[in-house]
C-alpha cells in the first residue's frame, strides 16, 4: 500500500482522508486543522503543502509526499515561498489587514510549486472581521490555492467560515506511539539501555505529542549555537544578496573548514537559505512571514536596490549548494561555487 504521509505519527484518519483525497486529487480548498497542542497540526500542514506539489504525487509507487523531488525538498525544508504561513506574531489577534494583505496575493500564481498554500496558525486569533474578510477566498480561491486553518477548538471559528471548511482532527499520541517513534532516532535505543529513567521521563513528560519528548531526550544544542549560526548566515546571506564577492569568500575561509568541513557547511547552509529566503519575500512584500531578517527596516534598506530576479537567482543557487552538499563534495569547494555563480548572476543583470 501507499506510504502517506510517513512522517505523521499516529493520526491514521488523517492520513486516510485527507492524505487520500491528496492522492486523487479531489482534496478540499479549505481545511480546518483542530486539535491539541503538540498534536501535530503544524506536521499535517506541512505534510499536506508538500504532497500538492509533489512531482511524484500521481506515482503510486512513490510515498506521498515523496520527500526527495524538487518541490519536496523545498517545501518540507520550510523553503518554499509558495508555502505562506500567517500568524500572531506576538500580537493578540490576527487583523482583517493581515488578511488583505493576504489575499493581495492570492491570484498571483506559484512561483515554483503547482500550488501555492496559506497556513493560517492559530485561526481562532482572527478577528471576526478578518474571520469574514476572508470568506469569499475560502469558499472560492483560485484552483492552485489551498488554506489550512490551525485551531485547537474549531467550534472558535464562525460558523460561517467552518461551513466553508472541511474539518480535520489531529490526536494526541497514546504512549506506544511515542516510544514507537522514539526509538526511530539515532541514539535513542542507547538512552534507554543506559539511562531507562531519562527514557521514561521523556515518555512521560511527552503529554503524547513528540516535541517535548524529544526535548527531554536531546537536551537541544544550545540556543546560543543557534543564534550564532543564524547570525552568521545572515551575513553571508547580506554578502551574497548585495553582491559583496570580497566578504562573502573571507567570510568562507573563516567559516568554513577547509578540511573535515561538511557537517559545519550542512548546517550553515540551511540558516543561509532561510536567511536567503526572507530577503528574497521581503522584496516581494514588506510585510512578508520573516524567520530571521526580523529588523524590516535595515533589511529594506539592505535589499532596495536589488532586483528581485537577483535575489530569486541566489535562492535557486543556494538550494543547489544544499543539494550538491548532501552528495559529500567538498564543502569549501562547494561554498565558493555558491560565490562565484551569484557573483556570475549578478554580472549577467547589469549587462
Ligand atoms: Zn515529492
Amino acid at each position: 500500500m501507499r506510504e502517506i504521509f510517513g512522517d505523521l505519527i499516529g493520526n491514521e484518519a488523517i492520513k486516510h482522508n485527507l492524505g487520500a483525497t491528496i492522492a486523487d486529487g479531489t482534496s478540499s480548498h479549505a481545511y480546518i486543522i483542530e486539535g491539541p497542542r503538540g498534536s501535530g497540526k503544524r506536521t499535517v500542514a506541512r505534510l499536506a503543502a508538500a504532497a500538492l506539489s509533489c512531482e511524484n504525487r500521481r506515482n503510486g509507487d512513490a510515498p506521498l509526499p515523496c520527500g526527495g523531488c524538487a518541490s519536496c525538498r523545498k517545501i518540507l525544508r520550510g523553503l518554499s515561498p509558495d508555502v505562506i504561513t500567517v500568524s500572531t506574531e506576538g500580537k493578540a489577534s490576527i487583523g482583517v489587514n493581515e488578511i488583505r494583505e493576504l489575499k493581495a496575493g492570492l491570484y498571483v500564481v506559484p512561483n515554483d510549486s503547482d500550488m501555492r498554500v496559506y497556513v493560517i496558525e492559530e485561526a481562532d486569533k482572527m478577528t471576526v472581521q478578518a474571520q469574514n474578510s476572508l470568506l469569499i477566498s475560502l469558499e472560492e480561491p483560485p484552483e492552485f490555492v489551498t488554506f489550512f486553518l490551525l485551531t485547537e477548538d474549531a467550534t472558535a471559528l464562525l460558523e460561517t467560515v467552518r461551513s466553508r471548511s472541511t474539518v480535520l482532527r489531529t490526536e494526541i499520541l497514546g504512549r506506544d506511539a511515542v516510544e514507537k517513534y522514539l526509538l526511530t532516532l539515532p541514539g535513542a535505543e542507547g538512552i534507554r539501555k543506559r539511562d531507562p529513567e531519562k527514557f521514561e521521563d521523556a515518555l512521560s513528560g511527552s503529554r503524547g505529542s513528540i516535541g517535548p519528548a524529544k526535548d527531554i531526550l536531546f537536551p537541544s544544542e544550545s540556543g546560543k549555537k543557534v543564534k550564532a549560526a543564524e547570525k552568521k548566515a545572515m551575513e553571508f546571506a547580506e554578502y551574497l544578496i548585495t553582491s559583496r564577492i570580497g566578504d562573502a569568500i573571507t567570510w568562507v575561509l573563516s567559516e568554513i573548514p577547509a578540511k573535515k568541513g561538511l557537517n559545519v557547511a550542512k548546517e550553515l547552509i540551511g540558516y543561509v537559505a532561510t536567511a536567503v529566503r526572507d530577503l528574497t519575500l521581503l522584496m516581494k512584500s514588506r510585510n512578508a512571514p520573516v524567520y530571521l531578517f526580523t529588523d524590516r527596516d535595515r533589511a529594506a534598506e539592505m535589499i532596495a536596490s536589488v532586483p528581485p530576479a537577483y535575489g530569486a537567482a541566489v535562492f535557486e543557487n543556494v538550494t543547489v549548494a544544499m543539494d550538491r552538499l548532501e552528495s559529500n563534495v567538498s564543502a569549501r569547494v562547494c561554498w565558493f561555487e555558491l560565490v562565484f555563480s551569484c557573483e556570475k548572476a549578478g554580472t549577467n543583470r547589469n549587462k
